[in-house]
């Protein structure tokens, strides 16, 4: 599996933009995201890039209210990218631990990653980044706004696209496998089809069994459905 530079999807417009802080703000400026409503209620929100620290081909882009806590970013994050089986998670600024009852606002600085891991057995560690601090109207804690597309994986076997992934394989970086080559897979054979997983668009994709998100959990998060 080789690591690839993926571009996202608007939620608002749908359209594509590449993973860099200028493509993004100023796309910001181009789309409805930051039309303002006549609301009066302006608040402060945060643009923060949700990245895997070791697989940035996944990303995210969320605005973010300033005075949410940690502890809803924790949430999004386990709702759309990382539960499982209810695993053990924490925020670091790289030195220390960071509090999952501070406000976004105090964490947050240009310049500075914030790390986060799920799962302190079998890992999976993201970065997040602030982007641009901006005022909106939005009476959303937490939306959407860009999301890598999702990736063409091929089998390791006959080269088709894959769907499920081995993840004993994984960790020697392969074990993406189509339909008909999972039935034969050598792991398979030895350990029965349970240890498969389907491929799913997230960091967390071939670990602990994970399945992906489910759609009830994070629809409030897309202004405009699910992408
Ligand atoms: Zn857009
Ligand atoms: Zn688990
Ligand atoms: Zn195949
Ligand atoms: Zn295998």
């Amino acid at each position: 599996m080789t690591k690839m530079k993926t571009t996202g999807i608007c939620s608002y417009c749908k359209k594509e933009v590449k993973k860099n802080a200028r493509s993004i703000v100023s796309h910001l400026s181009d789309c409805e995201i930051s039309k303002k409503s006549n609301k009066e209620k302006v608040s402060e929100y945060l643009i923060i890039l949700i990245e895997g620290k070791y697989a940035p081909e996944y990303w995210l882009v969320i605005k973010a209210k300033a005075d949410i806590t940690m502890k809803k970013i924790d949430k999004f994050i386990r709702d759309i990218w990382v539960e499982c089986c209810g695993h053990l998670s924490s925020f670091s600024d790289g030195y220390s631990k960071i509090s999952m009852n501070w406000e976004i606002s105090q964490i947050f600085e240009k310049g500075h990653k914030i790390d986060y891991e799920y799962d302190f057995g079998t890992p999976t560690e993201i970065s997040l980044s602030l982007i641009q601090e901006i005022e909106d109207t939005d009476d959303k804690e937490i939306q959407m706004l860009f999301r890598n597309k999702e990736i063409d994986f091929t089998c390791d076997e006959c080269g088709e696209k894959a769907v499920i992934i081995c993840p004993i394989c994984l960790y020697e970086n392969r074990g993406t496998l189509c339909e008909s080559c999972a039935e034969k897979h050598s792991c398979v054979i030895k350990s029965g089809e349970e240890i498969l997983s389907p491929i799913v668009n997230s960091p967390r994709v071939g670990e602990c069994g994970y399945t992906g998100y489910e759609d009830r959990y994070v629809e409030k998060y897309f202004p405009n459905g699910i992408i």
